[in-house]
């Protein structure tokens, strides 16, 4: 597979694509990203992405190179790639700077993107579904490090996505401090009970994932209802679907589920533990309105 970088402007292969250690996106995560995909050689909801970037980089002062220049270099990148379809990593750090906390220290950001040819999850992840852990780290409160920000410190991700798959799970679903079901390591969560597609509300301090809010427009436009409400674990156990939303993943069932840390921690079949209908239709939509070219 093959990775093409592109660093402040120059196009090089990983091995020669060297930050410096004083970057404090090495130092302290101080930094913020996204993740697109291209369908049919086009970047993904590209406005979206840059629009998400800016309100991460607002969310922890961080000044981004203009908005136009991180366009062109992206075009460049993908087009120099030469892939059919690429996962594309957009980064920008703080920059280097003097050793200290204090952001006035750095320099200036440093742009950084990353373009591979895509790789997609195996067909028989859709159709077996996924096994979820209810993980015992919690999500970020908003108050602490607001999950809306996508930044580089992704560490409260990594313990849970460490925790699940130590317990033989494919991910896991944070709860947050008070115990409400969030999202996933870089998944958005949602279930359906008696036909109602449910998520939890962006107010409780999760990432506003691209993928979710296209679903739940694909979906009330299919006259599908859809609530965004907060409830506790209780509703992914009795409810008859569960699915997650991503990037790379669109719409992908769970099959399974698992309680860390309780008496019964199971895996629990989820409904009738195959994949359901709802996810199924959801992720045709989905899939439909990429291919009619909405959200380019
Ligand atoms: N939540 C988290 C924590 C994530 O990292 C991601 C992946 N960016 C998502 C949700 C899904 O977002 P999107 O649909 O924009 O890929």
């Amino acid at each position: 597979m093959s990775i093409l970088v592109n660093l402040g402007g120059r196009l090089l292969p990983p091995e020669q694509a060297l930050v410096p250690v004083l970057d404090r996106g090495f130092l302290y995560g101080d930094s913020v990203y996204e993740v697109l995909r291209t369908y049919a050689g086009v970047p993904f909801a590209l406005s979206q992405h840059l629009d998400r970037l800016e309100g991460s980089a607002s969310r922890i002062g961080l000044a981004l190179p203009l908005r136009s220049l991180i366009e062109t270099e992206i075009a460049r990148t993908l087009s120099a790639s030469g892939n059919a379809d690429s996962y594309i990593r957009v980064m920008v750090t703080r920059g280097e700077g003097t050793f200290g906390l204090a952001p006035s220290l750095s320099d200036e950001p440093r742009l950084v993107i990353l373009v591979r040819p895509l790789e997609l999850p195996a067909p028989e992840l859709y159709a077996r579904g996924l096994h979820l852990a209810i993980v015992p780290v919690r999500r970020n409160d908003p108050r602490t490090l607001d999950p809306k920000a996508k930044t580089g410190n992704y560490l409260n991700s990594v313990l849970a996505i460490a925790q699940a798959r130590a317990a033989g799970a494919d991910d896991a679903i944070f709860l947050d401090l008070k115990d409400r079901i969030t999202e996933c390591s870089s998944a958005n969560i949602f279930f359906v009970k008696e036909s109602v597609v449910v998520t939890p509300p962006l107010t409780q301090g999760l990432l506003a994932g691209i993928t979710r809010g296209r679903v739940i427009d694909v979906a009330r436009a299919a006259k599908i209802l859809v609530r965004e409400e907060p409830h506790g674990t209780g509703a992914l156990t009795q409810a008859d679907e569960v699915f997650v939303t991503s990037t790379l993943r669109e719409v992908m069932p769970v099959t399974r589920l698992t309680f860390l840390g309780e008496s019964a921690p199971g895996p629990h079949a989820v409904g009738s533990g195959v994949p359901g209908p709802m996810a199924l239709r959801l992720r045709e939509l989905f899939r439909a309105s990429v291919a009619r070219g909405e959200m380019q």
